[in-house]
């Protein structure tokens, strides 16, 4: 960074903050710096090019007795920390589900930590409390998701999740709240499903609930990685001829690895019939429905109990919000709400208290970033990043098709492309070839990842090495989607 008073020790006086006035001068200079980053990430591998331990190594292993200058500071930020970073808002991020941190989403997050809100009662933080309620209400809205939905911000989708199971939980009046599932001769064995495409945060739900990996029934998919929903009705009967309890059904709108749709309305019947929770992980593929054109992918959603998306993953919201929708916050609350006489306020029964949701108590004013995001881009621009992602993934897509060299392994309903290189040489057996193919795309891969061009990841279908594009970042432009096609098949030729 540009500093004026490079290695001058500023003053670091025995009590109090910095200073307004040395606030001002670096807040700018970082200001800058950010903007010059986010206008041009590209002049950063994408994934970071370092050897584990190496950032480690050339820092002091013990903290500095006196403070240091900030310029000092800034300096090590730059000359060590930076090329240790792995950017994920860089446009050629196509690992993972690709994400952004919108300039709006970067400032309100500036503010909220300006703030330093514990947002666990109306009163610590009314702006949050009531911000939340309203970022929440317009994204419903943005969705189409029924008004009977009730929002809570949480950190990440595996914690809104965590609390979606624990009130599906708490809906079937066992007492656990009170008597624990330890020692007891009462509890038959409970169960929730999901596919065995759902994302890995729904066993660890089960574990981190006591209900253990044992009550996971994991529903078979089919040919395009769906929820076989008939399979579950014949699990959910088969458990309870055993003298299991079924509880709850966890379905997915954009599955982790193909972003597979799970077939909503159906699962919604058999949960009708059987009394089951259902819960919806739209971590992901939920921000597709603020295109109005998309809206139809959270067909049978209006008919959850609860639902999870996730601003941080593809509405352009720094990590992290994940947003909880539930149609019985009563249920969830009744799970979680726990009051010491140090939290008791005057207008408790008239408010919602944040940590009457959930296990936290302090909850940071996360609600200030999503007002902001949903102001400045608004439905329409919102909308129109949502569906180029979609439109360059589906170029991708097509690219991969029109091409001898390269295959699709799964459908493009979002923004996601599953493919493989798939070049023949003669005279392999089958075993040959697919040992080879996966070996050979898992290099050409590393290879790409390597260049600090491009980053993409991998996924196993099918148990075969599947590599993935996924678009998802608010910079990302058609050159950079054309840059990777190209750097894929430069490593295919090298390495093919
Ligand atoms: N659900 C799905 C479908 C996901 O793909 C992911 C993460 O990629 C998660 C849940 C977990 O998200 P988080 O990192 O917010 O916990």
């Amino acid at each position: 960074m540009g500093h004026q008073e490079r290695g001058a020790r500023e003053a670091t006086p025995a009590a109090g903050d910095m200073s307004a006035e040395e606030f001002r001068r670096f807040g700018r200079e970082v200001v800058d710096w950010v903007a010059d980053y986010l206008a041009r990430p590209e002049r950063f591998p994408v994934l970071a090019q370092i050897e584990p331990g190496q950032l480690r190594s050339r820092l002091p292993s013990t903290p500095p007795e006196e403070g240091e200058p900030m310029s000092r500071i800034l300096e090590d930020f730059e000359r060590l920390v930076v090329p240790a970073v792995t950017h994920w808002n860089h446009p050629s991020f196509f690992a993972y589900f690709a994400t952004s941190a919108s300039a709006p989403g970067i400032l309100g997050e500036i503010l909220a930590a300006a703030f330093d809100n514990k947002s666990m009662l109306w009163r610590t933080s009314p702006a949050s409390t009531e911000l939340e309620e309203v970022a929440l209400d317009w994204l419903r809205q943005l969705m189409g998701l029924p008004e009977e939905f009730g929002g809570v911000i949480y950190d990440t989708a595996s914690v809104a999740t965590l609390h979606a199971v624990a009130a599906a939980r708490e809906a079937l009046n066992l007492r656990v709240r009170e008597d624990g599932m330890s020692g007891r001769a009462d509890l038959p064995l409970l169960r929730l499903y999901a596919s065995e495409q759902s994302h890995s945060s729904v066993e660890k739900a089960l574990i981190a609930l006591g209900l253990g990996q044992r009550s996971l029934g994991k529903v078979p998919a089919d040919n395009e990685f769906r929820m076989d929903a008939a399979a579950l009705g014949h699990m959910v009967e088969e458990d309870r001829r055993a003298g299991h309890l079924p509880f709850c059904v966890v379905a997915t709108v954009g599955t982790t690895s193909t972003t597979s749709i799970d077939p909503v309305p159906e699962i919604a019947d058999i949960c009708a019939r059987e009394k089951l929770w259902l819960h919806v992980d739209a971590a992901y593929a939920g921000s597709a429905a603020v295109a109005p054109e998309m809206r139809h992918v959270l067909g049978g959603c209006e008919r959850a109990d609860s639902l999870v998306t996730n601003p941080h993953k593809w509405l352009f919201t720094p990590f992290d919000l994940s947003a909880l929708y539930c149609r019985r916050l009563d249920v969830l609350r009744r799970a979680f709400t726990l009051v010491p006489e140090y939290l008791r306020t005057p207008e408790q029964e008239v408010v919602r208290n944040g940590s009457d949701y959930g296990v936290q108590l302090g909850r940071r004013f996360r609600a200030l970033k999503l007002w902001m995001i949903i102001r400045y881009f608004g439905a329409e621009g919102l909308a129109s990043r949502i569906r180029e992602h979609c439109r360059l993934a589906r170029l991708f897509a097509s690219l991969v098709e029109e091409s001898e060299d390269w295959e699709l392994l799964a459908p493009v309903p979002f923004s996601v492309v599953c493919f493989r290189a798939r070049n023949a040489v003669e005279g392999e057996t089958d075993a040959e070839r697919a040992a080879r193919l996966d070996a050979l795309n898992e290099r050409v891969m590393n290879g790409v990842n390597s260049t600090g061009e491009a980053f993409l990841s991998h996924t196993k279908l099918k148990g075969v090495f599947t590599l993935r594009l996924a678009v998802g970042n608010i910079r990302t432009a058609e050159a950079h989607v054309l840059r990777a096609w190209q750097l894929l098949n430069e490593q295919l030729s090298k390495l093919g």
